[in-house]
């Protein structure tokens, strides 16, 4: 890996850091269980968002490398479908326990690569792994069904790895994210290409690395490297039957429709503006310590990050407290100790979200806490801002209708739970919402009528375990949510269904003749 000199909170120093600039190894790709140094002359540069240092080069890998990665999940394939799905559990097993032993090298790679604090980024490895562990019960959930549907006939149904399939991944849960593809994928048989952020591929790179030492034949897993130009050739390559995306609309919005029109799966996880509605009833400490930690966690950088408040009635007297609690976060380099939030993945992200919360000022909207400008002291030159709260924010302003995905809290007033309920319906997004009440019947009226795929009741951050399935809604999933991550609804995304109709008909109960009629078995 390119930065083997930072493998936990301990190894980090800023002359490391630096040093790694002088010395930047670029990241290599990985197919049948190598890595190999690309022959690109296109590298895509990657900066440590605190110090702006050089950590590595992202290649853009090449039509061959793209080419050769595919050809070696399509040759690893039929005998990978063939092992048993003991022997497939049995790796997943080691893989889990790698990850396990490398958790803070995982979460080191983070905070270097992505900026976020290293409590979180063990955060980021963990609910990743959370995942892993739950494939482990393959056996189970590969299972099929079977019915006697008549006295000599039955029908089973089994469960069929795809093939090649491949998943495109976003920069902000560098570890969390390739793991919702690669246990589930693998685990039914599959071989999968992945392709990791661009901005932050480190992570995947070790777990690329730990897929080999689990016992992964070469080809079940390969990594290959790029931007638009990779994704593209996997929306268009015939070989690759399924493809797992998670980022913005954007890009999202585009991959669905050109990889369903080539007439592969696609699940796709799109971009949010989670609300939190709170309640009069509240517990306020309660209340305001999830917001707060919702909306600044990970500086913003979360897809289900609650970056919007709907204040119901008299809980907008709650805002000085609120603006107090936000105050006193740290913002600081992600290695260092006591530091609540990093810095933003770039700086054009910092760019972009100053110019979000300078559009709300001139739109009329008042900026309570304003974190721009903000410089940790050891850090002069990262794409760091301090918590920012905006109120009296008013639903047509670009600050309410863009997603942010940066440490700022915008905050509506409304009247009451109904109004709170209209407001955020009308919102075209439908990825997350919480509510904070003690009234059970309140909690339900919410529940029931909210739009948002995932509700907490008094929980900021719903994103439900591996037994569940993550569930975004309106504009937050492509294709109207026929495809959920992980879950049941992942099993059947890496999976198709055969069943299998027979009939065992002693030699003395068969007719004489032919039935023309469609077979009704009734
Ligand atoms: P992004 O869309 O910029 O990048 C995601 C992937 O798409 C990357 O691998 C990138 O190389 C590729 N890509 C980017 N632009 C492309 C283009 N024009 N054509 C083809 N491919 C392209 O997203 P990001 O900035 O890395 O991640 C942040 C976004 O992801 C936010 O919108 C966030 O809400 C969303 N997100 C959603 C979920 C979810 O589960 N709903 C989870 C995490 C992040």
């Amino acid at each position: 890996t390119t930065h083997e000199k930072i493998q936990n909170v301990e190894d980090y120093t800023q002359e490391i850091d630096a040093d790694i600039e002088t010395f930047p190894l670029d990241t290599p790709y990985f197919v049948d269980n190598k890595f190999v140094k690309s022959e690109t002359t296109s590298y895509i540069e990657l900066h440590d968002p605190a110090t702006n240092n050089l950590v590595t080069r992202v290649p853009q890998s090449t039509d061959a490398e793209l080419k050769a990665a595919v050809e070696s999940a399509k040759k690893a394939f039929p005998a990978w479908r063939a092992t048993s799905v003991m022997a497939r559990q049995q790796i997943m097993f080691k893989f889990t326990q790698l990850v396990r032993d490398n958790w803070d090298r995982l979460a080191a790679s983070i905070t270097l690569e992505q900026g976020k604090t290293f409590a979180d980024a063990k955060g980021d490895v963990l609910r990743g792994l959370q995942v892993a562990e739950g494939a482990c019960a393959i056996p189970e959930q590969m299972k099929g069904e079977v019915l006697e549907v008549a006295k000599d006939m039955e029908t089973r149904s089994y469960r069929e790895p795809l093939g090649v399939v491949a998943a495109i991944c976003p920069f902000n849960f560098p570890a969390m994210i390739p793991l919702w593809s690669i246990p589930i994928a693998t685990a039914t048989g599959n071989c999968l290409i992945l392709k990791p952020s661009e901005r932050d591929p480190g992570a995947a790179m070790i777990l690329a690395e730990l897929a080999e030492k689990a016992g992964f034949p070469p080809g079940v897993l390969n990594v290959i490297h790029g931007a638009a130009k990779t994704v593209d050739f996997i929306l268009d390559e015939p070989a690759i039957k399924a493809i797992s995306f998670v980022g913005s609309n954007r890009a999202g919005e585009y991959i669905f429709t050109r990889g369903s029109a080539n007439g592969k799966r696609v699940q796709a996880n799109l971009g949010a503006k989670n609300h939190a509605a709170i309640l009069p009833d509240a517990n306020k400490q309660h209340a305001l310590n999830s917001i707060v930690g919702a909306a600044f966690g990970a500086a913003g950088q979360r897809c289900m990050a609650l970056s919007t408040l709907v204040m119901v009635g008299e809980t907008k007297d709650w805002l000085p407290d609120l603006a107090e609690s936000a105050k006193a976060l740290k913002v600081n380099g992600g290695f260092e100790a006591g530091a609540d939030l990093g810095p933003v993945i770039s700086p054009q992200s910092k760019e972009r979200i100053e110019k979000l919360i300078a559009s709300a000022e001139e739109e009329g909207a008042t900026i309570l806490l304003d974190g721009r400008g903000f410089k940790p002291e050891k850090y002069p030159n990262g794409n760091f801002i301090g918590p920012t709260i905006i109120t009296n924010v008013k639903p047509h302003m670009k600050c309410y209708t863009e997603e942010i995905f940066g440490p700022v809290l915008v905050c509506l007033n409304v009247d009451s739970l109904d109004e709170s309920i209209d407001l955020i319906n009308a919102n075209e997004y439908g990825n997350g919402v919480a509510i904070f009440t003690r009234s059970g019947a309140t909690a339900t009226a919410f529940q029931k009528n909210i739009e948002a795929g995932q509700v907490g009741i008094n929980v900021p951050i719903p994103v439900p375990l591996p037994m569940f399935s993550f569930t975004g809604n309106k504009k937050s999933i492509a294709g109207g949510g026929a495809s959920y991550f992980y879950g049941k609804p992942g099993l059947n995304f890496y999976t198709q269904l055969k069943t299998v109709t027979s009939l065992w008909r002693s030699e003395d109960a068969i007719s004489k003749s032919a039935d023309v009629a469609m077979p009704t078995h009734s």
